[in-house]
């Protein structure tokens, strides 16, 4: 029997229409309470079905899934307001989780288990969310014209010996935000926009696609160097498809600043819901998440 509902939302109309069909009786979800879990997740992997089947395994609680953007769960849920069967919330940024906790969505949870496990610098210091697993923001290159001794820092991507090679993705997504919050913190305000003015003034085309297309676009001649999440590397190198293979065999990864702060390094992570009608199984439910058993789904899975 399969565990979760999936569903996927693009657009506002489609998500008041599941909305409406999935949960038109909040009241009989609240009934049950115990038996199920009311899970919004901002995470698209298909192996994410085996992390949540490990939790209804081991606990009996049903996952009820919702999967859409962030900020259309975060919309939903304020919408929702106090009748939301949302009981936890995830994500796969720290960025939207505090902006999840800045609408008062988050309630606090406070959890030997969690904070145990999670170390202080990948929760909110209140237990308002908590990181689930890391996500580093690395260099890629290619391995034909870039040696990877000519690598060192984030900060040496503004440098005009990278004019027209580097390729990333569009500063509007939030993987981008977190990792310019970063030059943020460790180069100030100043410092960080004449950062991002030198990385722009090195673009090899304008920002488009995902980080996967980054790669591509290395492997195309488009650039030379490209900033992306490593997972797109090793999803690329474990494809089926032996076109991705050879792409994904062209390009190498490189760990900035590791003779400063280091790799830039998000997390995926979650919170339960002021609201969450179903508050036990949902601390439950992350306290699972970071178990043995589950971080293993997690580090494979991604
Ligand atoms: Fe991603």
């Amino acid at each position: 029997m399969k565990m979760s509902r999936r569903v996927f939302i693009g657009s506002g109309a489609a998500m008041a229409a599941i909305a409406a069909h999935q949960f038109s009786r909040p009241a009989a979800v609240r009934a049950q309470s115990g038996g199920q879990l009311n899970l919004y997740s901002a995470r698209h992997y298909d192996t994410d079905d085996a992390l949540y089947q490990s939790f209804t395994d081991r606990t009996g609680v049903r996952v009820n899934l919702v999967e859409a953007e962030a900020d259309q769960l975060i919309e939903r849920i304020k919408s929702e307001g106090a009748n939301s069967p949302a009981d936890v919330f995830i994500t796969v940024d720290a960025g939207r989780l505090w902006r999840a906790q800045q609408d008062n969505l988050l309630e606090p949870v406070s959890s030997r288990v969690l904070t145990e496990a999670v170390p202080a610098s990948l929760r909110d210091p209140d237990g308002h969310w908590f990181g689930l697993s890391k996500r580093a923001r690395v260099i890629m290159y290619s391995k034909d014209r870039v040696n990877p001794s000519e690598l060192s820092t984030y900060e040496d991507l503004a440098d005009a010996k990278w004019r027209r090679r580097l390729l990333v993705r569009s500063s509007t997504h939030v993987y981008n935000q977190s990792l310019t919050g970063s030059i943020l913190a460790a180069r100030g305000a100043r410092g960080t926009e004449e950062w991002a003015r030198g990385v722009v003034a090195n673009f090899a085309r304008p920002p488009e696609g995902n980080d996967t297309a980054q790669i591509q676009a290395i492997a195309a001649g488009l650039g030379d160097i490209a900033l992306t999440n490593t997972y797109y590397l090793a999803r690329l190198l474990k494809s089926e498809n032996p076109e991705e293979r050879a792409i994904a065999e062209q390009v190498g990864a490189f760990f900035p600043n590791q003779r400063d702060r280091g790799t830039h390094v998000n997390v995926s992570g979650g919170g339960v819901l002021r609201t969450a009608p179903n508050k036990a199984a949902a601390v439950q439910f992350l306290e699972h998440m970071v178990s043995q058993e589950a971080q293993e789904i997690f580090a494979k899975g991604n």
